[in-house]
């Protein structure tokens, strides 16, 4: 213990670290503060280490402790959000950003961010405009709807529209769809919150429209259908049909919401997607008020998108709620150039990347694991095999659990480490690749792997088996 005591005393002052040529020399490149901040951190590392009567004593040499500086440095000043290269082949990876941008959102956000926009001014009359108008008349072309809104996100949509519809009142649900979705996103909480009273009917299963009949009273300001996103009841089960709760709720003159969730713009079914009503055909039955995500299946930037009949989406706009979840600008530009491509059903699947990776064929995935196959060998060398493999790729992000998109991926099995060390390391590379492991083998899905990132899931892998 002695030893390491008189070791203490040795750890270098700060000023002196800061003071070598190793650490002026970052100054050119790097902020004061960050060099400061880690030349701080590491000898207190250092000092924990000497302290620590199991870990070995370290290396006290002025330039090694301002080498361990300098890579604390480095790993400070690289940014937090950063691109990563998904091979999971899951299309709508929350964690993951969930969807790819097309490259006509890419442009309209540069043509926005670059400089000033008529965001909320109408260039025609020369005053002020809303923002919202940017968008409202093409989400109404696309969908049939009377009016249209956009705000940050579905979660807010759902929770501004409750607010403004039924705030201080209560709401009838059926029990089956009283769901939670990842993120805290909870029916009961989100309506808790929106001041809303919940009112349950049926049963999980089953729901019948006798059981919202009865439970309509003088409080009932609204009925709300949830979209059971992310799990689906199957055998003995009864939910009431758009027409059947709409008839309903305007015999008692109040309005029927429904959050829809992904919301789809265009029938996906010849693509081997389960059939889902499309926004347009949940307008249809008379639901007065639908609400979806910007970016799920839609394929589009993180928004919040209601539309449905002219004076509900008016209650809507005027409630302060909607203020404080206003979509901001970029995601603005971003949405109309998505939408505007869905004017064009076959540019909107040649562009969208979501819709375009949905579409993909098993056979094409065939053809791009057998052209990828030999690359990933020649980068991988002797240090594992790799085989082409029949797998499945989900979409993800809460949207249609039991779709599976038969395709391929090449298996990794790795010979000098475990599946586990691979995806840990693939993780540490810049960017980072995110994959999955099955059956003791990590998969790369061609699926999701953008054209553009092929040449660095190539350099991760060398990296990863040769160095
Ligand atoms: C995903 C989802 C939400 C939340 O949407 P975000 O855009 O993630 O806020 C709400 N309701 C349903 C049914 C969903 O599937």
């Amino acid at each position: 213990m002695s030893d390491r005591r008189a070791l203490l005393r040795t750890l270098p002052a700060i000023d002196r670290l800061l003071g070598t040529s190793q650490l002026t020399e970052l100054e050119q490149t790097q902020p004061h503060l960050l060099i400061r901040e880690a030349a701080q951190k590491t000898v207190d590392e250092l000092r924990q280490q000497i302290l620590d009567k199991q870990a070995p004593l370290p290396d006290l040499d002025l330039d090694a402790v301002a080498g361990l500086v300098a890579t604390k440095v480095a790993a400070m000043a690289k940014p937090s959000l950063r691109k990563v290269i998904n091979v999971t082949g899951t299309l709508l990876h929350t964690n993951l950003g969930r969807a790819p941008l097309c490259s006509d959102a890419l442009l309209a956000i540069n043509a926005v961010a670059q400089g000033y926009s008529n965001l909320e001014y109408d260039l025609d009359a020369g005053q002020r405009g809303k923002r919202f108008t940017h968008v409202e008349e093409l989400i109404c072309r696309l969908t049939g709807g009377e009016a249209a809104t956009v705000v940050n996100n579905n979660a807010g949509a759902v929770m501004l529209a409750l607010a403004a519809l039924a705030g201080g009142h209560s709401a009838i649900v059926s029990r089956g769809e009283l769901i939670e979705i990842g993120g805290s996103f909870r029916i009961p909480e989100i309506m808790a919150a929106s001041g809303v009273k919940l009112v349950e009917v049926g049963a999980t299963n089953k729901t019948h429209l006798k059981d919202y009949a009865n439970a309509i009273d003088k409080e009932t300001a609204l009925i709300l259908k949830v979209h059971t996103s992310n799990y689906r009841i199957l055998g003995f089960t009864e939910a009431v049909s758009g027409e059947e709760l709409a008839e309903l709720a305007h015999q008692h003159d109040i309005p029927v919401l429904e959050d829809l969730g992904s919301g789809l713009l265009i029938d996906l079914t010849p693509y081997g997607l389960p059939r889902e009503p499309t926004v347009r055909e949940a307008l249809k039955t008379g639901i007065d008020l639908v609400t979806f995500s910007g970016d799920k299946l839609l394929g589009g930037p993180q928004a919040g998108i209601l539309v449905g009949k002219r004076d509900v989406i008016d209650k809507v706009r005027k409630h302060p709620m909607a203020r404080a979840l206003r979509i901001d600008k970029l995601t603005l530009a971003a949405l109309e150039a998505t939408l505007r491509l869905y004017l064009d059903p076959q540019k909107a699947l040649a562009q969208i990347p979501t819709l375009k990776m949905l579409s993909l064929p098993a056979s094409e995935l065939q053809q791009q694991c057998e052209t990828l196959l030999p690359k990933i060998m020649e980068s991988i060398g002797h240090a594992g095999d790799c085989t082409i493999i029949a797998a499945t790729a989900t979409v993800g992000g809460g949207a249609l659990p039991l779709a599976k998109l038969p395709g391929r991926a090449i298996a990794v099995t790795p010979k000098n480490m475990s599946v586990n060390e691979l995806i840990t390391r693939l993780r540490s590379c810049d960017p980072a690749v995110i994959g999955r492991v099955q059956d003791d083998q990590f998969l790369i899905d061609p699926r999701t792997l953008n054209n553009d990132d092929e040449k660095l899931l190539l350099l991760a892998l060398t990296q990863v088996f040769t160095q």
